[in-house]
Order: structure tokens, then sequence, then C-alpha cells
């Protein structure tokens, strides 16, 4: 028998008596706590293979015919049917023991690999006439979220992730069962969810909301087929000193009004280390000065640039001797400051 499938009375848990009622209002309330839109983070993926498995059985047990044949036969019951057939048209004897696990290569007309790319989202691992034991399939792909710091866009990132994801459970290989009974060690589940530390690299120049795709680092396959893939949701975390516009950044500088006017070679931040800027005379709050090449990475392999917008200020305090200053400066003949502004109000 393959390890993987659990019996479908056992998934919806119900009687094998149960009336076909019965079994539909199982399956509705697990449908309900399964539903993989009601679930989020690692737990969606474990809850989206339950999902699966009870529409599975659900398909089967809920219409009378493939549950009788079901009953019959078991999980092979398409194949059974189809190899009966077979051997009913060749005139050959009875089907085989199903309950041995007999070897079996279902014959062109089953659709044994349809269950199992319904089942897991891939395709059995052989072609046309697939035997019944040498399937594979992909394992499902998972989502995490990454938060990375405007320094670690500039530099790229490594990052340590701990993944929750299902293993088989070793107790009862995945049946669910042991001895006839529900395996304690899983509840019946036939897996268990185990951590798993992997180790990604985010590369410079990402995005807030960049999807970046891990290849092969998503949950394991089935007896063996490739693991699906990781997808790192990209947060960049906002920045009190630099904010970001595309590849480029954008800084205040305050100055101070002497500075503005005379000018100043002044101290300022980059994404390293601080830099020496001119700030030109007579600069004016809201100028802005470019230190080109200076921003985050671009795609092209490039770099954007540093911007710098001067807001001029005042210190908090002001001694005697700068009183006197601005009390001189004011004394000099000056054009109002709001004298455009006046104008463009009449005029609106
Ligand atoms: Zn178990």
């Amino acid at each position: 028998m393959a390890s993987v499938q659990r019996d479908y009375y056992e998934i919806l848990g119900v009687p094998r008596t149960a009336t076909q009622d019965e079994i539909k209002k199982a399956y509705r309330r697990l449908a309900r706590q399964y539903h993989p839109d009601l679930h989020t983070g690692a737990r969606k993926t474990p809850m989206e293979e339950k999902f699966k498995e009870v529409n599975e059985a659900h398909e089967v047990l809920g219409d009378p015919e493939p549950r009788k044949k079901y009953d019959q036969f078991g999980h092979q019951w398409r194949e059974a049917e189809a190899y009966q057939r077979a051997r009913q048209e060749a005139g050959a004897g009875a089907a085989p023991n199903w309950e041995t696990g007999a070897e079996f290569t279902a014959g062109e007309g089953a659709d044994f690999s349809d269950i199992f790319e319904r089942f897991f989202g891939g395709r059995a691992g052989t072609g046309g006439g697939a035997t019944f034991r040498g399937f594979t399939a992909p394992g499902a792909d998972l989502e995490a979220s990454v938060r990375v710091t405007l320094q670690e866009v500039l530099t790229g990132a490594t990052r340590r992730l701990e993944l929750l994801e299902p293993v088989q459970c070793t107790a009862c290989s995945g049946t669910g069962k042991q001895q006839g009974k529900v395996c304690t060690a899983c509840g019946g589940t036939g897996f268990r969810e185990e951590t798993r530390t992997i180790e990604v690299k985010i590369p410079a120049g990402v995005h807030d909301g960049t999807r970046l795709r891990v290849a092969g680092k998503g949950a394991p396959g089935i007896q063996g087929g490739r693991r699906g893939n990781l997808y790192l949701r990209i947060h960049v975390e906002p920045d009190r000193v630099f904010h970001r516009r595309g590849d480029d950044v954008h800084v205040t500088l305050p100055v101070w009004p002497w500075e503005a006017a005379l000018g100043a070679e002044v101290l300022a931040p980059t994404l390293t280390d601080p830099v020496r800027v001119k700030v030109p005379p007579r600069s004016r709050s809201g100028k802005e000065l470019r230190l080109k090449g200076k921003g985050l990475p671009t795609q092209s392999g490039g770099r954007g640039d540093l911007f710098y917008t001067l807001q001029v200020d005042l210190p908090p305090t002001v001694s005697e001797e700068e009183q006197k200053l601005y009390e001189q400066l004011a004394r000099l003949p000056h054009p109002d400051p709001r004298a455009d502004l006046l104008k463009e109000a009449r005029h609106g």
C-alpha cells in the first residue's frame, strides 16, 4: 500500500457504517475547519494538505458508487476496476489480493495519475502506465516574511529562517494508525510539524514588497519528489534619517543661518560613513544638494543618488551677543520676504 494515503473514513472521522448524510456533515465541518483561507503563516501549508485530503475523501465516500468500490478495494479502487476490466477482456482470472499490496501497474485507461495531480498539485512520477509505488510529487511552496533595514538593502543580507514543515510521522510511517488504533504520536494525521532552519541570502537593492523566490527550499516532496519553492516577502523598515524614493535616498540636512548665508563645509550622513558636503553661499531652505552614486543599488548594477534638502534652522538658545547681532541685522534695509506671497494672494 502507498503509505501516504490515509483511510478515507478516518480522514472524515466517521465509522465505515456511516450514512451518506453523516459523511456529508462530517465533510462540511472539516472543510470549514481546514479551509486554507482561514489559516496563515506556517500553519497554512499543513492545513492546505488536510483540506485536500478531506476533499479527496469526500469525493469518493460522498458518492455511493465509488464508495462501494472503495470499501471493496481501498485506495486502489480505480486501478482495481481498470485491472478487473482488463482481466475480463483478456479472459483471465480474479483480481489480485489487494490486502497484501501486490505490485500493480495501472493500464492505459486508468486515471491513477489524475488522483495524485489533484492530491498534491503535481504530477505522478512516471508517464502513461504509472506504477503504483513509483510515483513522486513535488512539495508545496512555502511563504515567509523578512524585514530588512535600509543598510541591508545597500549591502544585501543573510537571514536564518525557522520554518515549520510537515514530516511523515515515524511512529506510524504516515498511516495515522498503530496496531489498528489512532497513532498517539501524530494524533492520526500521519505527519508532525518539524522546525527546519535554513539560511537565505537577500540580495542588495530589494524593495518593500519584493517577492523573492528561493528555489528548492519549500516543503519536501512526496516519495523523493522535488521540494517546493520558498517565497520571501520583503518588508523594508522605514528609516528615521534616510527616506527612499526608488533607488535614491533623501535626507533633510539642517544648517545654521550663517552657514546658509556664507557657505560652509559640513559633515553629513550617508548610508555608510559621514562625508563632508559643501553648502554653497546664499543657500536657501529647501535647496537640494546631490551626491551622485551614493544611493541604493539599482537593478542594472549601478547606484542611485543621495540628496540633501537644506533646512535653515535656528539654535535653540540665543546668547546676549547673538541677540545684539540679530538686532543689528534687523536694522539693515531688507526686502519684505512675504512680498511675493502677498502679491500672489491678491491675484488669487
Ligand atoms: Zn503517527
